[in-house]
């Protein structure tokens, strides 16, 4: 099929939740994907994050294809082989004390089954969230995210959800009370516009959960999987949440979702949770390559090392357009003067797709095995794209 006509097929059944740009991407390679005409784009999008290995990695491809053929469904009522070496090869890169886990679909499963699982191991009902957090769609994690054009046309949410601003101690403490079940924040907050958290928030965030008997949920959806230079975002910081939400890039793009759980959380009660498709072997094999390949490639260490890099040739950039560049590894955002639509086409137009985060916010999430050389490229096309005058 050619792009107008896969594109005219697909608008015409499409929902219409998503403002979609006009391009039919049907082919990847590490770091690059082709349109249906052929033209080829730099991946600064990275499957919103789901993409850390990039496209095609041989290890997941080998992965899929051969637990395809052998089992693809087996709910948890069956203990299977995959699901075993994935649940022990996953507690062994949590951050102390995660080591139960269970298995889900999507960031915002893993989300809704932490902030079930606090509130039964708590008896208590309030969460206190953070501005600015993006946390999912569904009913439960949406009550946590903070964007009003998500949350609005559903009202009424969950009620017991609180919200303070991001890196505000103080805030936090008075919005805690008796009936606080947990405390639920990004350590980097990627969909909010890539705003790093403060290690003194976040440590004094553990220590007032601590002290009042709620639990901290950390959502580390975007954040996980090497992405920030670290494993987990969490180990920069030196924290150990009683929840952590992964998702995305865990199953080296297929669809999976997992919410850890630590020891001041209470086991749940039996029948009390579940998903038909959590933990099936399929996603299970791809996750255990997945962990393989961050490990034998040493993905984080090559965040850390290209996302430091990219910060600093950026923050290079002398462009009356820009007001501010920060990042963690990987996880980078340029904070415009300008909205960033029309940047965001200038780059695609020179052969690179990014991300917004928020209506004024460059994001850039590439695939962790990106060449240095397409960084390169990547920061070029956004110094021609922001008529950078000079560049240092
Ligand atoms: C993407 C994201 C989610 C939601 O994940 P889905 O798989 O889209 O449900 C939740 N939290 C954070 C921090 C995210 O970036």
């Amino acid at each position: 099929m050619d792009q107008q006509s896969i594109i005219e097929l697909e608008a015409r059944y499409t929902s219409g939740v998503y403002p979609k740009r006009p391009l039919a991407i049907v082919r990847g390679q590490g770091a690059r994907v082709w349109d249906a005409d052929g033209n080829e784009y730099i991946d600064c999008v990275g499957g919103q994050g789901a993409a850390n290995l990039g496209h095609a990695h041989p290890a997941i491809v080998s992965a899929v294809a051969e637990q395809a053929a052998r089992l693809i469904s087996c709910p948890e009522i069956f203990y299977n082989d995959r699901r075993a070496q994935l649940l022990a090869a996953l507690a062994g890169v949590a951050p102390a004390g995660l080591t139960r886990i269970f298995l889900c679909n999507s960031g915002t499963e893993a989300v809704e089954a932490a902030l079930k699982l606090a509130r039964a191991s708590t008896g208590r009902s309030g969460i206190v969230a953070a501005m600015r957090g993006f946390h999912g769609r569904t009913m439960g994690a949406l009550s946590a995210t903070w964007n009003r054009e998500y949350r609005q046309p559903f009202e009424p949410l969950v009620p017991g959800f609180a919200h303070v601003p991001f890196n505000d101690l103080a805030a936090l403490e008075r919005a805690l009370s008796d009936n606080t079940a947990a405390v639920l924040l990004e350590a980097v907050q990627g969909e909010g516009g890539v705003h790093l958290g403060e290690p003194a928030f976040l440590r004094g965030a553990q220590e007032l959960c601590r002290e009042r008997g709620a639990l901290l949920i950390i959502d580390e959806v975007q954040t996980g999987y090497g992405r920030t230079g670290c494993f987990f975002a969490s180990q920069h910081y030196g924290i150990e949440p009683d929840l952590m939400a992964v998702a995305k890039s865990m199953a080296g793009g297929l669809p999976m979702g997992a919410c850890l759980i630590g020891p001041r959380v209470a086991p749940p009660p039996a029948h009390s949770h579940g998903s038909t498709f959590g933990g099936n072997p399929l996603a299970c094999a791809a996750a255990l390559a997945t962990l393989q390949v961050m490990a034998g490639e040493d993905l984080p260490g090559r965040a850390a090392r290209l996302g430091a890099r990219l910060l600093e040739r950026l923050q290079a950039l002398r462009s009356p357009l820009i007001r501010e560049v920060r990042g963690l590894g990987l996880l980078v955002g340029i904070e415009l003067k300008t909205k960033v639509t029309p940047i965001l086409q200038g780059l695609q137009s020179r052969g690179v797709l990014a991300l917004p985060a928020g209506a004024t916010v460059l994001r850039l999430l590439p695939p962790l095995v990106i060449e240095e050389e397409d960084l390169e490229r990547v920061v070029g096309a956004i110094a021609q794209t922001l008529e950078v005058r000079r560049v240092a």
